[in-house]
């Protein structure tokens, strides 16, 4: 590895007696290895920015993506189309080791779909079915509803109040906030866990407000699972606006009862055959050790899937596009790995890791957070005191990211696709992104390249070129805070 000393250093009396007497036993004081190399590496992060700021095709790979090509829920020939074109534009980019690993996943059929209230007046709802969910009979489930704000409102009701009626779920969720994030967290088990809920109390059907703090009549989709098991009936679910979960509850607050009509058709379609795609650019000195970069090629069937998570794959693909152009081969591999079926089912990350498990992961980050403008890194590992000394060393790595306003790191979870390597001691990481419009769009018809902006979009995929490049530059194993904290002399070459 090469030391360029690109600043002055100032030597204390004390490093000087060491450097003009080293047999007396004067010890260099030492600026701390990651400084040092930190330093060092700015002039070719700078080179990185400066590359990917004046040629970058991350928001051209998204039309492809997105526009061409549309969402890709598992199961779906748009999806393996997705998956081709992924590995043919990563191939013309000049990747190496371009391969699809395939990938069993389940496939889910929406069908057609509708909600129509039938009392006190006929009128329509917005609604999506959610992914996972049994269908009605053809003539659809009309039945009374029965509005309630939380599951401990729903589990104080009388049976008389809630068997043979459709349950609606109206929980609000909080705003986005500066210190708190979104209020998603707080209110997907709803989504994810309501026809349950629902099912054993004896509703026969369930509508789940979505999970958004704003919408313009739009309902969001997204994974829920039935119990398993032959005691609870696996009732249909789906989620409405927040605008007709409101209407239905305003009726209700005012003594009447709702009567509505749901119809779904869908149905489980089996198995598929789908894959996760995979490219490198090999490294230099430890071509055996990867730094996996990427997100998930799946989306919903709505939209077109661009944010979550087009933004993801393609930021991971035009970082190593960046690389490869400006011929900054790094020491470790940076490997692209493009999850499929991470929104329902996450068979692809599973089999990444069975298929994988047994090569050195120094590091992996994932997007998944949509491609607004990049903020930084959260770093997960499954040893605290390693995630904290990570954190450390990544926020000294991220200093050189002023330029982008990428330089928070944070500690917590990192990305649902590589979350199966933390037990291999991998560090894990997710790209931070400004998440205060993410949930408005989420598994919405509206999840479309026009909400995302070009130069954030850019911004992202330098943000991962540069973060996957200093990994799989670094003089030392990530998290460890015996190396990092040694002069960079103490340190073995082949750690
Ligand atoms: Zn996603």
């Amino acid at each position: 590895m090469q030391r360029v000393v690109s600043k002055p250093v100032h030597l204390s009396a004390c490093s000087l007696l060491a450097l003009l007497f080293p047999s007396l036993g004067f010890s260099a004081v030492p600026q701390s290895t990651i400084e040092t190399w930190v330093a060092e590496s700015a002039p070719k992060v700078q080179k990185i920015i400066e590359g990917g700021k004046s040629e970058n095709h991350s928001y051209l790979k998204l039309q492809e993506l997105c526009d061409d090509i549309g969402n890709r829920l598992s199961g779906s020939p748009q999806l393996e189309k997705a998956i081709e074109w992924a590995a043919e534009t990563m191939r013309r980019d000049g990747q190496e080791n371009v391969v699809v690993d395939p990938v069993v996943v389940r496939k889910w059929v929406r069908g057609e779909e509708s909600l129509g209230v039938v009392s006190p007046r006929e009128m329509r709802l917005s609604m999506l079915g959610l992914g996972g969910s049994v269908g009605t009979p053809p003539e659809g489930i009309t039945a009374d509803v029965i509005v309630v704000s939380s599951r401990e409102e729903l589990d104080a009701l009388p049976d008389e109040q809630v068997k043979g009626r459709i349950v609606v779920f109206n929980v609000v969720m909080p705003p986005w906030s500066p210190t708190e994030g979104s209020g998603y967290g707080k209110v997907v088990a709803y989504r994810s866990n309501g026809a349950r809920w629902a099912s054993e109390r004896g509703g026969v059907a369930v509508l789940v407000r979505s999970a958004t703090a704003r919408s313009l009549d739009s309902p969001h989709t997204g994974a829920m699972r039935y119990s398993g098991g032959s005691a609870v009936k696996d009732i249909p679910a789906a989620s409405i606006s927040i605008e007709g979960a409101t209407l239905l509850a305003r009726w209700q607050a005012r003594g009447i009862t709702p009567r509505v009509c749901l119809k779904m058709s869908a149905t489980d379609g089996g198995e598929a055959t789908s894959g996760n795609v995979l490219a490198e650019y090999v490294g230099r000195e430890f071509p055996d050790e990867y730094v996996v970069i990427g997100g998930h090629i799946d989306s919903w069937d709505v939209g077109s899937g661009a944010h979550d998570d087009g933004a993801g794959c393609v930021a991971a693909m035009e970082a190593l596009a960046i690389l490869r152009r400006l011929g900054m081969q790094p020491r470790r591999t940076i490997r692209v790995v493009l999850f499929t079926n991470e929104e329902n089912g996450v068979a692809g990350a599973r089999a990444y890791r069975v298929r994988h498990g047994d090569e050195k992961h120094f590091s992996a980050i994932e997007s998944d957070s949509g491609g607004f403008a990049p903020q930084g890194i959260s770093v997960e590992m499954t040893d605290p005191a390693k995630q904290d000394a990570a954190a450390a060393q990544m926020q000294q790595m991220l200093t050189l990211l002023k330029p982008l306003g990428a330089t928070e790191v944070k500690t917590g979870s990192s990305g649902t696709d590589i979350q199966p390597l933390l037990d291999l001691g991998t560090a894990c990481m997710g790209l931070s992104v400004d998440g205060r419009y993410y949930f408005d769009t989420h598994h919405t018809h509206a999840d479309t390249v026009d909400k995302v902006n070009p130069d954030q979009l850019t911004d992202c995929s330098i943000t991962m070129a540069v973060t996957a490049w200093l990994l799989a530059e670094m003089p030392f194993q990530i998290g460890d805070t015996a190396k990092a904290d040694q002069s960079p002399d103490q340190i073995p070459q082949n750690h």
